[in-house]
This record gives structure tokens, sequence and C-alpha cells, in this order.
């Protein structure tokens, strides 16, 4: 890996920023925001990876720099992979409404199959581009578990962990999580 290369992150999100640096350890990892974009960027792509090349190359055009973004969501086999890139703004009523709605939606059902999935992609100035793909298997539970994360955590019940997100340490997450393997398949592609 070159060293020398500066990854900018289109992400506002300290968090995955950080994350993103622990992995990709060969770069300098750079917020969007540290790098001078304050641009919005409209996610309106159909899938996980459209939305992550629509996020990446508005900021690699922009800026004249490498960008990487990333799109993920959770998607839940009962519900035909719903509530998928719509999983941010799922009941309009923020994460514990998504959490209500799931619930409401999956009441009564045995299949509660689940995974979460999550795309990347690397857009070089000259338009060269890479993606990186990654999930993790799980169902939903029946009621909240754990206290940890974000989001849906506390309705996954890992398959890799045995348990749900929420009760899982970040560092344990982390190691099976979407973005995680996500990362690892680019990764792979440097
Ligand atoms: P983003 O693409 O990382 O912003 O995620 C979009 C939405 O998917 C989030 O707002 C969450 O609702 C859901 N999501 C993505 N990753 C996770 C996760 O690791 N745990 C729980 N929810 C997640």
């Amino acid at each position: 890996m070159d060293k020398t290369k500066k990854i900018v992150v289109a992400s506002g999100n300290d968090h995955k920023i950080a994350e993103i640096a622990d992995i990709l350890t060969g770069y300098k990892i750079i917020s969007m925001k540290d790098a001078g974009f304050d641009g919005e960027i409209e996610e309106n792509g159909q899938s996980f990876k459209e939305n992550a090349l629509i996020k990446a190359s508005t900021v690699s055009k922009a800026l004249g720099v490498i960008a990487l973004a990333d799109d993920s969501g959770l998607c839940v086999d009962a519900l035909g992979g719903a509530p998928g890139i719509f999983s941010a703004r799922f009941s309009g009523e923020g994460d514990a409404g998504n959490r209500a709605l799931l619930l409401k939606q999956l009441d009564g059902l045995e299949d509660r199959r689940a995974h979460f999935e999550c795309a990347v992609c690397l857009y070089y100035p000259h338009g060269k581009m890479l993606f990186g793909i990654g999930r993790t298997y799980g169902r939903i539970l029946t009621e909240e578990r754990g206290e940890n994360g974000f989001g849906y955590d506390s309705l996954f019940y890992s398959d890799d962990l045995k348990k749900s997100f929420a009760e899982a340490s970040e560092d344990e997450k982390n190691t099976v999580s979407h973005r995680f393997r996500a990362l690892k398949d680019l990764e792979s592609k440097l």
C-alpha cells in the first residue's frame, strides 16, 4: 500500500472515520470537513452501492482527491429486503421509531432472518472506482436486548456473536460487522 496517499472520507461521522482509519492503515484518512467539503449530497441511488458511489464521486470531483464513502442498512428477509436503503428513514421518526415499526411489521412472523449490508466505494479523481461489499447475518429479536450501539443494534441477534449487537462491545461488533467486512473486501482489491 502507498502510505503517502490520502483518502478523504465522504461522511460527517467521526466514529466511522476512526473505524476506516483503523482498517486502511496504509493511508492517511481525512474527514471531508477537514478536507474542505461542506456541501450537501443527495443520496438518491437505488442500492447501497449506488449511494456509496454518489457520495464518493461527489466529494472526489469537488476536491480533486481520492474519496471513500459507505452506505449501509438492514435487510429483512420476510420484508423482501426492507428497510434496506431506507433504513435510516424507515418510520420517519428516528431510531426508536424505526425499531418499533420493525417489531410491528414482524409481529407474529416465524421467519425473522435478516442481515446488515454495507457497500463502500473508493473513487479516484480520474474516474477509477473500487467497491467493497460486506454482510453480517442474524435475526430480528422479538424485543430489544442490550444497551450499546445505535440504529437497529438492540433488535439484531448476530449469528456470529450469539448475542445482539447492542449486547456486544464495540470491538466485538467491529470484528464481524458489515462495514468491517466491506472495508476488508475493498482493502483486498487495493
Ligand atoms: P449509514 O449508511 O451507515 O448511515 O446507515 C443507515 C442506517 O442503517 C442507519 O441509520 C441505521 O438505521 C442502519 N444501520 C446501518 N448500520 C447499522 C449498524 O451497524 N447497526 C444498527 N443499525 C445500522
